[in-house]
């Protein structure tokens, strides 16, 4: 167990001035509240605060962090109420102690959609004060290093979800120590097999490598003693879960693995890193593609140092990494304790800029409801490389990898990328899918007359690319939604007998809204625009309110649809799909802004996936979905269409129709049911006919998957010799 004078030690030795007192009364009571209590291990339970302590007090951080550190434990586990720390240690303690007490009683549930949950309360509860995480982290780390007492069935889900939730994080604070331990704890627990593996091996080569490892250091320090430069040199092998991953990435088994070393050189002085750099790469072929300057463009947690990889002494490729002091410092663990140094007190995440990804992450929880599309993008956002590209004028934007000029073009400004037509990267024109890599060179052409399009939301990276087009998006289908259903009310009132401008002054509003649970009028014509709501509903409820007579089953029933729904040739017969399957299939459709509308498939056109789709607004019915050249859509008033999209995540088979003209011969319908079978495609039904001119004309209402399928097969039945024609029925016109 740590002792207190340790820590205090520790404290004045980087913080002169601390407030040794309140650190060592927030021992006592925290010794006093933990009494008795013991860890799994068997320990005082005490030997947890100060172990938790002491790592923040590693950090350097300030006296509230340690002191929480001190504290984290005693709301939850002790008979302390967070107003008695509050009374003994201050507004500032109590907060920090409150937040880690919350983040301790999130649950991180495997099932993906809570645990998007509690990483978006985590998020909430940390970005008053970056404090709260730093000591989460402490403690996360204490729990890890004695996770070998915790009850086994619980061992695996605490490592994964340091693996998945902590370590990310701890990256993008910038401690990357404690993110490499936190990797390496986890890992162990997760895949003890591979584990094991990779100690196995390390074990047998320790001899060897410890060798190799000295040889190198002489010479590096040889070479750069001579040039008279002073600097520390490290070698090391690297941690397992790096080896993990690499063996993972370029699929190689360990003993194929050859950069398992990593040799670090710390100098005084910039120019020397850039010097030491030199020394190396005359001695030392460079392996292309592999040097990075993270010292001229920074990381976004700040870190800074010369990365570079050399064909070695042995030809064997060999890591460097060049940095000052005050970098190295940094690096390992010095990102806190520089803002606490710079901002005092608490650190909200909107304050520091290395931050910003954390506010982007608030910004868009805010409005995005999809909880699991919140996660994946939050996924993307911890867990990728960052690629760093520049704005004309030499501006520096950090983007994770994949990024796009859209994602770009939102980094530079939301009207940029609201407005955004174009995209040069290194003085090319590109398409704005194009995926950006580190030093690109990216200009964005706007246009004013330009929006965000619904397809940009396949390709972009960034959770504020993403937040941007579809709050656009949103906005511009519930304009469309308001606009048509006002018009829809005004028309309809008007067969109805009703001034509905002249009459909606007159009602009782409060009522109304009431009755169809809606805020505000817009609300209710995008209720009527979205066929939520039925404007024969509305009027009849504002005739009754006004005394007038209902008009019931005269001018009140609804005029007929000007596009049917069930229109289909008759030859084809009645289509015998069961209704649970269309509403499957029905999901398989996105509706700008319109989860929960009701949606169907027109039984005109029969569209397939792959068809370019256009969706019809009914009355009261929903969305019918044609293709975009059913010529009843050709007909309908353009108000009433609406973009969809498929989103491609149906597996179910769609009816669509297929007319064979052929000529009469027996056994035609027995080579095109062959054919059918074959592809695997079911058959709903079928109608054939025979005319005088000895030609036979069948009707088919098969299931395919997408078109693809479709025009495959078509191409198939067309190579039967005695088939003259394959055609996608097309609906008659007047069919409707
Ligand atoms: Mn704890």
């Amino acid at each position: 167990m740590i002792r207190i004078q340790e820590i205090l030690d520790k404290v004045v030795a980087y913080r002169p001035d601390a407030d040794v007192e309140g650190i060592r009364k927030a021992y006592v009571f925290a010794a006093a509240m933990h009494a008795g209590q013991t860890r799994l291990s068997g320990e005082p339970y005490l030997s947890h605060p100060l172990a938790v302590a002491d790592a923040l007090a590693d950090l350097h951080l300030d006296d509230t962090s340690i002191i929480a550190g001190f504290l984290h434990d005693t709301v939850e586990d002790t008979r302390t109420t967070i107003e008695h720390v509050r009374e003994e240690f201050g507004e500032e303690v109590a907060d920090v102690v409150d937040g880690v007490t919350k983040i301790s009683l999130i649950s991180f549930d495997s099932k993906e959609e809570q645990q998007a949950e509690s990483i978006r309360k985590m998020i909430l509860a940390t970005s008053e004060d970056i404090r709260v995480l730093l000591v989460k982290l402490a403690d996360r780390l204490h729990n890890m290093r004695t996770l070998q007492f915790q009850k086994s069935e619980k061992q695996k889900s605490i490592a994964q979800e340091t693996m998945d939730i902590y370590a990310p994080l701890a990256n993008r604070l910038g401690l990357h120590r404690i993110k490499l331990e936190l990797e390496d704890l986890s890992f162990r627990y997760i895949r003890p097999d591979v584990y094991a593996q990779i100690d196995k091996w390390i074990e047998e080569h320790r001899a060897a490598d410890a060798a190799y490892i000295a040889e190198v250091i002489a010479s590096l320090r040889e070479m750069i003693a001579a040039a008279s430069i002073r600097a520390r040199v490290k070698g090391r092998i690297k941690h397992y879960y790096s080896i993990y991953r690499k063996m993972q990435s370029k699929h190689l088994p360990l003993d194929d693995m050859y950069d398992i070393i990593a040799f670090r050189i710390v100098v005084q002085e910039i120019k020397d890193c850039y010097n030491v750099l030199g020394l190396a790469h005359s001695a030392w072929k460079p392996v292309p593609g592999r040097f990075k300057d993270y010292i001229s463009v920074p990381k976004a947690n700040m870190y800074q140092s010369l990365h570079t990889t050399v064909a070695g002494p042995r030809g064997e490729r060999m890591e460097l990494q060049i940095r000052t002091e005050e970098m190295d410092y940094m690096a390992e663990n010095g990102l806190a304790a520089h803002w606490l140094y710079k901002e005092g007190g608490k650190i909200k995440a909107k304050d520091v800029q290395q931050l910003s990804w954390l506010r982007e992450m608030l910004d868009w929880q805010r409005e995005e409801n999809d909880s699991l599309e919140f996660l994946r993008t939050l996924r993307v956002d911890l867990f990728t490389d960052e690629i760093y590209v520049f704005t004309p004028q030499g501006d520096v934007k950090e983007l994770p990898e994949g990024a796009t000029p859209v994602d770009f073009a939102y980094q530079v400004h939301s009207k940029v990328g609201d407005n955004c037509s174009g995209a040069k990267v290194n003085s090319r024109l590109v398409p704005l899918n194009t995926r950006l890599k580190s030093g690109d060179y990216v200009e964005i052409i706007t246009d004013s007359a330009r929006h965000p399009n619904r397809d940009w939301l396949k390709f972009v990276k960034t959770a504020k690319a993403r937040s941007r087009i579809q709050h656009y998006l949103r906005t511009e289908e519930r304009g469309r939604a308001v606009s048509l259903g006002r018009d829809i009310l005004e028309k309809q009132g008007r067969r109805y007998n009703l001034n509905f401008q002249k009459a909606i002054k007159e009602v009782n509003l409060t009522q109304l809204y009431a009755e169809f649970r809606v805020k505000t009028l817009e609300d209710l014509y995008a209720a009527v625009g979205y066929s939520q709501a039925q404007a024969r509903t509305v009027l009849r409820a504002m005739k009754e309110q006004l005394g007038l007579p209902s008009d019931e089953g005269g001018a009140l029933s609804a005029p007929p649809p000007p596009v049917s729904q069930d229109a289909a040739p008759s030859a084809a017969g009645g289509a015998a799909f069961s209704k649970s399957e269309e509403e499957r299939r029905a999901e398989s459709i996105k509706i700008s802004g319109g989860s929960g509308i009701l949606r169907r498939f027109a039984k005109c056109c029969n569209p397939v996936p792959g068809d370019h789709i256009i969706g019809y607004i009914s009355r009261g019915r929903g969305i019918t979905i044609h293709t975009a050249d059913c010529p009843a859509i050709l007909a309908a008033e353009p108000e009433r269409l609406i973009s969809v999209n498929w989103d491609g995540s149906t597996e179910h088979p769609f009816p669509t129709r297929i007319h064979i003209s052929s000529r009469n011969v027996k056994g035609v319908l027995h080579e095109v049911s062959g054919i059918l079978l074959k592809e695997d495609i079911n058959i709903g039904s079928g109608n054939i006919r025979s005319s005088l001119d000895g030609r036979s004309e069948i009707d088919l209402l098969v299931e395919v998957r997408d078109t693809v399928q479709l025009y495959q097969v078509m191409a198939k039945l067309r190579a039967l010799p005695a088939v003259y024609e394959v055609i996608r029925s097309v609906p008659q016109e007047g069919a409707a």
